[in-house]
Formats: structure tokens, sequence, C-alpha cells
């Protein structure tokens, strides 16, 4: 076995011959089995201390779409992770993109609802301006009547 370039090895491997050689002494082990329990030892060992490797609902790469983003925790699917992720979860956007290694280009929101915002954010603004527009036509309209009453009286005065 070579896991010279493994540095936990030394203390690993004297951890597992510690462990190994107490458990033949008091339990009889075939030779034949003696490397069997020594892996399952090593192989034990390889796992404590490490946190559960995350296992994300959907791929990563495909967490974020235009419409929907997806939560690598347990699969929903919303606009928005931002809440979603601290009401379920207990986490904040930080503490969810150190859980699952995102950088911080990785998006939390949806690219259509964030283009949504901003296109409410327009109409807005055109719907205010159309209104001022509308109003301005309507004054145009009703000003000449009463000019042109005025205008069919003046014939009749004059001659
Ligand atoms: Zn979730």
């Amino acid at each position: 076995m070579d896991t010279s370039d493994n540095p936990n090895s030394p203390d690993l491997q004297s951890l597992v011959a510690e462990i190994v050689s107490s458990y033949v002494r008091k339990n009889y082990v075939e030779p034949g089995d003696l490397s069997g329990v020594i892996n399952t030892v090593y192989q034990s060992l390889l796992s404590v201390g490490k946190p559960p490797a995350p296992n994300p609902a959907v791929r990563i790469s495909q967490s974020a779409t235009r419409n929907y983003v997806v939560c690598l925790d347990c699969g929903w699917r919303g606009k928005t992770l931002t809440r979603h992720i601290r009401a379920k979860h207990g986490l904040n956007e930080n503490d969810y993109r150190a859980r699952w290694s995102l950088p911080s280009t990785h998006r939390l929101s949806a690219t259509a609802y964030s283009e949504k915002r901003s296109a409410w954010a327009k109409q807005l603004g055109l719907a205010q301006s159309k209104t001022g527009v509308v109003e301005g036509a309507e004054a145009v309209q009703q000003q000449p009547e009463p000019e042109q009453a005025g205008l069919q009286i003046e014939p009749e005065r004059q001659p």
C-alpha cells in the first residue's frame, strides 16, 4: 500500500496498527482475513472527522436556470433561494455558498426573476409617463371646440 503522498498516513497507519493489534488480541482472526480487518479499520478511520460528503439534490450546474433555481439541499424549486434556505435550512447566502463550494458568481435567484423585477420598474415608469401623455392629448382635443363655436357664430354677426 503506497500512501507516501498522504500527509495523514503516518498517524493513520499507527492508529490502524493499534486498533487492529488490540482487536486480534481479543478476537481470533484467520491470517487471510487480517488484511480485510486492516482495510475495514483504515477505511473507517478515513471517514472519521470528515463531514458526510453532501449529495446535492440536483447537479450544481443545473441548479440555477433562467426560470428557477433549485435548492441543493432538498431539491426545492423557486424563483429565489434566499428566503427558502433561511427558513428551511437556517443558512444565509454565505453559509449556503460555503456548504456547496459555490462561487460568488453562482446565482441564487432565477435570471428571469431578476430581469422581471427591473422590467416591472421600467413598466411603472412607462405607465406614469403614458398617463401624462393621455392627459395632455385630452386637453388638446377639448380646446378647439369653443373656438369653432365662436367661429361659427362670428360670420352670422358680420352681415
Ligand atoms: Zn431546501
